[in-house]
C-alpha cells in the first residue's frame, strides 16, 4: 500500500503579502474566509493593553481579511465542551469590550448570514467547520481540557444535529497550535490521552492535534477533509503568540471564519 502524504502548508494556505496573515485556501473555493493573525496584532483583552487598542487591533485585522468587523460574534472561552448556536441578536460581540463577548463557551456555530466566528488561542487549537451544503459554520477553541472533553467530536455531533450535515459535508481546518514536538506536560497525561502522550529524554510530550485528528475520525471525518495549517506556535514562537513559552503576557492570535 502506498502511503498518502500529507499536504505542505504551501498547498494549504495562502499568506497575505500586506498582514503577512494566513488564509485557508480549501474555505475559499466554498466562498468563505478562514483566517488567521499572527502575533502583532495584539487582539487579546489583557490588563496591560488598553482595551480601545485591542478593538483598533481587532477591526483592522478584519479589514485586512475582508471580513465586516460589526458581524463578529466573539467568545469568552473558559475552556469547557459547551457549544451555542448564535443567531442574529449575537452579531457584533466583543467589538467593544470584553464583557461584550459570549459568556461561558469554547465553541460556537451559526447559518446566519454574514456572521463572523472568531476565536482566540496562543498554543491551543483553533478548529475551523464549513458545511457548505447547509450553509453552516463553527468555531472551536480547543486545549487539553477540551479535548479530554472531546469538544471536536461534540462539534460534529452538534452539525448533524443542528444543521442535519453528514460528516462528507464538512470541510474542516486547524490554524497554528503547540504540537507534539514542544508540547511538554506531566505523566498523568498519559492516563487520561493514551498513546497520544510519548516519552523522549525522560519528558512527556502530548500530540494534541494527533487527538483531535482521532476525535473527527471517529465520526466520520477523513483525512483528506482536514486541512493542516501544519504550524507550531512554540517552535515559531517569532511569528505566533505561545502561552507555554511566554506566560501570563502572551498575547493571542486569531482565528475568524465567515461564510460571504
Ligand atoms: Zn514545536
Amino acid at each position: 500500500m502506498t502511503k498518502v502524504k500529507p499536504p505542505s502548508k504551501k498547498a494549504v494556505l495562502r499568506r497575505d503579502a500586506r498582514s503577512k496573515c494566513y488564509w485557508f485556501k480549501a474555505f475559499r473555493k466554498h466562498k468563505a474566509i478562514a483566517a488567521f493573525s499572527i502575533r502583532r496584532f495584539r487582539i487579546n483583552f489583557l490588563p496591560q493593553i488598553k482595551e480601545a487598542v485591542t478593538i483598533a487591533h481587532r477591526r483592522l485585522f478584519c479589514r485586512l481579511m475582508d471580513v465586516p468587523f460589526d458581524k463578529l460574534v466573539s467568545l469568552e472561552q473558559v475552556h469547557g465542551a459547551n457549544i451555542i448556536k448564535a443567531g442574529p441578536e449575537d452579531l457584533g460581540k466583543g467589538t467593544r469590550s470584553r464583557a461584550d463577548e459570549i459568556k461561558g463557551t469554547d465553541a460556537v456555530m451559526t447559518d446566519t448570514p454574514g456572521a463572523v466566528l472568531a476565536i482566540r488561542t496562543a498554543d491551543c487549537a483553533p478548529l475551523f467547520f464549513l458545511d457548505p451544503r447547509h450553509k453552516a459554520i463553527g468555531m472551536a477553541h480547543i486545549g487539553w481540557r477540551g479535548a479530554s472533553e472531546r469538544l471536536a467530536s461534540k462539534m460534529v455531533q452538534a452539525f448533524r444535529r443542528q444543521f442535519l450535515s453528514k460528516p462528507d459535508d464538512l470541510v474542516v481546518a486547524l490554524g497554528p497550535t503547540i504540537r507534539s514536538c514542544c508540547y511538554e506536560v506531566g505523566s498523568e497525561f498519559h492516563d487520561v490521552f493514551g498513546h497520544f502522550v510519548t516519552k523522549r529524554s525522560g519528558s512527556f510530550y502530548f500530540d494534541l492535534v494527533g487527538w483531535i485528528f482521532e476525535e473527527l475520525r471517529s465520526e466520520g471525518i477523513e483525512r483528506h477533509q482536514i486541512h493542516d495549517s501544519l504550524l507550531c506556535t512554540s517552535c515559531m514562537n517569532n511569528e505566533f503568540s505561545s502561552y507555554r513559552k511566554e506566560g501570563e503576557k502572551a498575547n493571542r492570535m486569531w482565528s475568524v471564519l465567515t461564510l460571504k
